[in-house]
């Protein structure tokens, strides 16, 4: 049995951290949120009364926060000055490249083992334990990660080193927000052109127009049973999550001098819908922008 310190217990963390107590490691969990610290330990996790109490005695400490500076200040102030020597620290937050690579630094340089490890799969996946990890860390360092990870996840890559795992992500995500909104525009064309909808899902998902946004995750409603655009597109993964990944590769394209136009004109159209009040609306409801409709109007 491994002593897991599980720091973040909120849409992602806490079906992650249950799936830790559910294979029998004893997990500590410490939250901010009262409520998300309760329910965790209704799903078999021990309360911590901090991240200190939580940290101080285990072999691997898991992070699943908002944001880089939330990271950066929960490791500077409560994981590195109190965790015990040579435990395996792995943030699973989604955050920028640069804090996972200084939060990095800070924890080889005081003789941790540190993992940036984002997932994919939304709160479904870290609800049922099937979560796509992408990790970057030493290759020494690979299979340990692998180990805590493993009953939160369906399958995990080591990208590289310190920071590829966020890299990875960010990337991933680009391309998904932008595949979304070129599939969107097109449905909302077709309709425009008097295509049915549903004819058009049924060629482009056989033709060179396919791609996950839409055979998986189709933003009109019909096609894909399980899609969110079936449920008047709630649940799902957030508009104002697309917003934020989009808006960490935007300043990591800056940064790095790389050209992302495309990337550019979905944090545009993201920030705008978001703007129009969709930001909690799965990210396949930005349909309604390229149909004529205000977030959550009916045709
Ligand atoms: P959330 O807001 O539901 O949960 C974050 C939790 O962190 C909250 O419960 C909050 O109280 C807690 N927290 C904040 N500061 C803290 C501190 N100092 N100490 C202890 N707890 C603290 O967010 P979420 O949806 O669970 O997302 C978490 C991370 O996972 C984000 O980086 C997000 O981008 C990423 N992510 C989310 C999804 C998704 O579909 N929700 C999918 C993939 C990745």
């Amino acid at each position: 049995m491994t002593r897991i310190a599980f720091i973040g217990l909120g849409n992602m963390g806490g079906g992650m951290a249950a799936n830790q107590a559910k294979t029998g490691h004893e997990v500590l969990a410490f939250d901010l949120s009262a409520t998300a610290l309760e329910k965790a330990v209704a799903a078999g996790c021990q309360a911590a009364g901090s991240a200190v109490a939580a940290v101080r005695d285990a072999d691997a400490v898991i992070t699943m926060l908002p944001a880089g500076q939330h990271v950066r200040a929960v490791y500077a102030g409560e994981i590195l000055p109190n965790a015990k020597a040579g435990a395996l620290l792995i943030d699973c937050s989604t955050i920028d490249v640069e804090s996972a690579r200084a939060v990095a630094a800070q924890a080889t340089a005081a003789g941790f083992r540190f993992a940036d490890a984002p997932v994919s799969g939304g709160q479904a996946g870290a609800e049922a334990g099937t979560l796509a990890f992408m990790v970057g860390c030493d290759e020494a360092n690979f299979p340990a990660v692998e180990g805590v990870i493993g009953p939160m996840s369906r399958i995990t890559i080591r990208a590289g080193d310190h920071g590829a795992g966020q890299a990875a992500k960010i990337c991933n995500n680009m391309v998904l927000g932008a595949t979304m909104i070129a599939t969107c525009e097109a449905f909302a064309l077709a309709e425009k052109l008097g295509l049915a909808p549903e004819r058009f899902f049924e060629i482009a998902s056989k033709s060179s127009g396919q791609s996950w946004s839409l055979t998986s995750y189709c933003p009109w409603p019909g096609p894909v049973p399980a899609a969110p655009s079936n449920r008047n597109y709630e649940g799902g993964f957030a508009t104002a999550m697309m917003l934020k990944d989009l808006k960490l590769a935007q300043e990591a394209a800056a940064k790095a001098g790389a050209a992302t136009p495309l990337g550019a004109q979905a944090e545009g159209l993201y920030a705008l819908f978001d703007r129009l009040g969709g930001g909690g609306k799965d990210f396949s409801a930005i349909l309604e922008l390229f149909r004529g409709f205000a977030p959550g109007k009916d045709a």
